[in-house]
């Protein structure tokens, strides 16, 4: 008889152990930072993932969902659709802006002002706004995306004045740092920066599978975990 292996179990598949072990982390994270565990919310990184694995973790309760690329997510989305709720966490090329605006409900890696511009003008009447994040590069990192901090105070005028996006707050996707003490670093920068320049806005998305225990005691309150829910991933 042919082996059937489709029952196996990888441990990177195993989907409702990793979920719990990636909550129990936040919850511990919460408690050292003395923060309600109700302020963290998981955001489920599902990119290059098949839908099945989604529809898994949709039936444990998991609601939201980042993607990065609109080939692989745009037919997941349209498979599992409103049982899940879309964010777009990926490099946004300004030509690629209208399938964000029409499929997505939240784009974390808003990057630029032109890019914003066209979020605003394509987003379907029928959606209410789309919540965005401003991505800030506080590293001054040359390979990454983001906004310069000086930039911020105008970018911030700006998104607040386009109607059909709402702006939620900052995010950023700093250089990975071994230390949690260095992991701090830039995600206190954020945060001051929220602080200074969108008080009115507070959300943070920072912290990834590596990083999240440092990203929650500088205040984080969306983490994107991908590798330690869904396994690791092989490139697209
Ligand atoms: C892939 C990705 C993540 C998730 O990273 P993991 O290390 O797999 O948890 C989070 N944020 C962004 C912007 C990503 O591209």
């Amino acid at each position: 008889m042919p082996t059937d292996t489709s029952n196996a179990r990888s441990p990177d598949s195993d989907i409702i152990g990793n979920l719990e072990r990636v909550k129990a982390r936040i919850a511990d994270a919460c408690h050292g930072a003395a923060r309600d565990p109700g302020t963290v919310h998981l955001l489920a990184v599902s990119k290059t993932k098949p839908a099945s694995m989604i529809r898994e973790a949709v039936a444990l309760g998991q609601r939201h969902f980042g993607e990065n690329y609109l080939q692989d997510a745009l037919p997941k989305i349209e498979a599992i659709g409103d049982a899940a709720i879309w964010h777009f966490i990926g490099t946004i090329q300004s030509n690629k802006t209208r399938p964000i605006a029409e499929h997505f409900d939240w784009v974390h890696t808003v990057s630029s002002l032109k890019v914003a511009k066209r979020l605003n003008e394509q987003r379907p009447d029928h959606k209410p706004p789309l919540k965005i994040f401003i991505q800030v590069n506080v590293d001054n990192d040359p390979d990454k995306s983001g906004f310069d901090p000086a930039d911020l105070a105008e970018a911030v005028q700006a998104m607040t004045q386009f109607t059909r996006l709402e702006l939620q707050g900052l995010m950023t996707l700093p250089t990975m740092r071994s230390s949690i003490s260095e992991q701090r670093i830039p995600f206190q920068q954020l945060h001051h920066l929220q602080q200074s320049h969108c008080a009115d806005q507070p959300e943070l998305s920072m912290g990834m599978s590596g990083d999240l225990e440092a990203a929650i005691l500088e205040g984080a309150t969306w983490v994107r975990i991908g590798t330690d829910i869904f396994g690791k991933r092989d490139a697209l």
